[in-house]
């Protein structure tokens, strides 16, 4: 935490617990991440996957957002799960469930000796079990690919949950109020059009769980 990172809004909701943090960072599939190019601001949504104490971003060599991020320019990486929805007894105080976690800093280029290991762990987190059957990534590949760790040190974190914040003067309302969960699951897995004859959906898949 720093002066940057410390919540004034509904400071309640802060949490400092590292597990929290982690917790957050190893359910994401996405971040967004957020940069200034001649004075417009930019957030843009990509994948993810932890990184010891980093998180891990990929992305062409060719593209704005990893070149910006690579000449080390400041950016700001935010992650949500959305948790659920919170029914007030008006629209004022109708809210979310969520867990959020906002990281300051300057991404950190990759060595060419730690690219090829970080995308397999990428590739880890987003499909697990599934690299031990994909053909291994060619050099043109990896070269083509900007691999960037971007630090977890200057971060904060928001953690919204609990009941309803109605008004006393709204309680005797004949309004129903409460929670309504929200569940990310995968669906069921659809064959590619040109997939060879008689290959089944892979096993390992029925294990995915999301958020
Ligand atoms: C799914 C979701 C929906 C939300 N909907 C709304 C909404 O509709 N309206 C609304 O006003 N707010 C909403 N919030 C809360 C919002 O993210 C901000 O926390 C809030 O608006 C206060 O902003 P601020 O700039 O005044 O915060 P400040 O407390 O002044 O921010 C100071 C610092 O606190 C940290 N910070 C602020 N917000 C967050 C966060 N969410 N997670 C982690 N760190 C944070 C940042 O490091 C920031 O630099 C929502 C949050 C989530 C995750």
């Amino acid at each position: 935490m720093s002066e940057r990172t410390k919540i004034h809004r509904a400071p309640q909701k802060e949490s400092f617990d590292p597990a929290v943090a982690r917790s957050i960072v190893e359910r994401a599939l996405v971040a967004h991440v957020a940069i200034v190019v001649d004075g417009q601001p930019y957030s843009i949504p990509i994948a993810c996957a932890p990184f010891g104490e980093e998180l891990l971003l990929h992305g062409s060599t060719a593209s704005r957002l990893f070149k910006h991020l690579s000449q080390g320019h400041p950016a700001c990486v935010s992650i949500t799960h959305l948790n659920a929805l919170v029914l007030a007894r008006s629209s004022f105080e109708s809210s979310m469930h969520y867990e959020s976690l906002i990281a300051l800093g300057s991404a950190r280029i990759l060595s060419e000796d730690e690219k090829r290991p970080a995308l397999q762990a990428l590739t880890d987190h987003l499909f697990p079990q599934r690299r031990a059957e994909l053909r291994t990534s060619t050099e043109q590949e990896i070269k083509a690919t900007s691999v960037l760790a971007f630090p977890l040190a200057e971060i904060s974190v928001k953690v919204s949950a609990g009941q309803p914040d109605d008004l006393e003067s709204d309680l005797d309302a004949d309004v129903w109020a409460g929670i309504l969960p929200i569940k990310t699951t995968y669906g069921v897995a659809i064959p590619a059009d040109n997939l060879k004859p008689g290959l089944p959906i892979p096993h390992y898949i029925a294990t995915w769980v999301i958020g």
